[in-house]
């Protein structure tokens, strides 16, 4: 029979993402099936709902600033097993909490009707089928590999082939306030090795300089978009590598990608993509104007398709950097499994905000420790 066009991309699509994701060890199979053998999984459920998070400090970024994110929870139950997920909508995607609880709805049917167990293909099928909101589509997905993991009898790590020993150090994060406010976040945050510093306004300089008079640990250095000229962008930039920063992230606006190269031959740090690159799709156009990339949950639109981007970027030879949103500890236990797989991670959103209502990846000296529960192995609800 002749394949359509359409037919054989969708099947294309399917084969390449089974690769992914490792057939379960025998052991795992048996814990699925000596639960579940010859009984019908039980009618899903799924419920969606807003919970704001609130921000221990003002959070200010080159762009806004904010005390409270409004985020939205999922919960996948189905053979008494509970999967947790979370969206962090964020206003630089045009997403709002009222837009992703829409965007989940327009998925509900997918899980209604399909074996939770097959998530390769659900995962495949919400990505075709919601175009808005990306971080609705994380929420299900973080959501459906806690239920399966759950289902399975094992953590996220360990459902994807990954050591948890080999998670790396996370940065802590520091929005801009006042040079005397920075100091103090930061001494706040001592047990942190490196730390990521927001720039992008006018006094760029003073902040910096205020912070080497009380530490000097290496330091990463997140612009948001903020240098709007790329004669500036390398100024400030080659400033920079004289203070004992790493690299810097996102100097311009996303859309000036050619500004960005021009900018990259003129400096000595390594430049990371974060508003640049949201999905696998981006990627291949930034190889040249960056020498790394930043992906999170919420902008890929959750775990499979941060595992692509993970893939696709080591391919072109650019580094992996692994950030969130404001999150509690549901979106960024989810992240924390698969950072064995990066270079650089910046995971402190749930340290960031005083009424997480979830449990699970720790920081011990900055490095990310994971939880050994199934699925992502998080306690707590909304
Ligand atoms: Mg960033």
């Amino acid at each position: 029979m002749k394949m359509s066009r359409k037919q054989f991309l969708r099947t294309a699509g399917l084969a390449a993402g089974a690769t992914l994701f490792p057939v379960p060890s025998q052991t795992q199979e048996v814990a699925v099936k000596s639960k579940s053998a010859p009984r019908k999984p039980s009618q899903p459920q799924l419920v969606a709902k807003r919970f704001d998070l609130n921000l221990r400090h003002a959070w200010t970024l080159s762009r806004n600033t904010s005390t409270v994110k409004n985020n939205v929870f999922v919960r996948l139950e189905r053979d008494s097993l509970v999967g947790w997920g979370e969206a962090g909508p964020n206003v630089r995607y045009n997403e709002n909490w009222e837009s992703t609880l829409q965007a989940i709805e327009e998925a509900r049917p997918i899980f209604q009707k399909e074996d939770w167990r097959h998530f390769a293909a659900i995962s495949d099928e919400v990505m075709r089928t919601v175009h808005h909101d990306s971080c609705a589509k994380a929420a299900l997905n973080i959501a459906l590999y806690d239920w399966v993991g759950k289902k399975m009898g094992v953590p996220l790590y360990q459902m994807l082939g990954l050591d948890p020993a080999r998670t790396p150090v996370t940065t802590f994060s520091i929005g801009i306030d006042t040079p005397e406010v920075m100091q103090q976040k930061l001494k706040e945050a001592d047990e942190f090795p490196v730390y990521k510093i927001k720039v992008g306004l006018k006094n760029d300089e003073e902040i910096i300089r205020a912070i080497r008079q009380v530490t000097d640990k290496p330091l990463r250095v997140d612009a948001n978009e903020g240098w709007k000229s790329k004669e500036e962008a390398v100024e400030k930039i080659n400033w920079l590598a004289t203070q004992g920063v790493e690299f810097v992230e996102q100097p311009m606006p996303a859309p000036m990608l050619e500004e960005t190269r021009w900018v990259r031959q003129r400096v000595k740090l390594p430049l990371i993509a974060d508003e640049a690159c949201l999905s696998a799709a981006d990627i291949p156009k930034l190889a040249g104007a960056f020498d790394g990339i930043n992906i999170k949950l919420m902008k890929a639109g959750g775990i499979y398709e941060a595992l692509k981007m993970i893939q696709l970027g080591r391919s072109l030879n650019l580094k992996i950097m692994l950030g969130c949103m404001i999150e509690s500890s549901v979106g960024v236990t989810a992240a924390a499994h698969i950072s064995p797989l990066v270079d650089y991670a910046d995971l402190d959103g749930n340290l960031l905000i005083s009424n997480d209502p979830f449990q699970g990846v720790k920081v011990k000296q900055g490095k990310l420790i994971l939880p050994k529960g199934p699925g992502l192995g998080v306690t707590g609800r909304v």
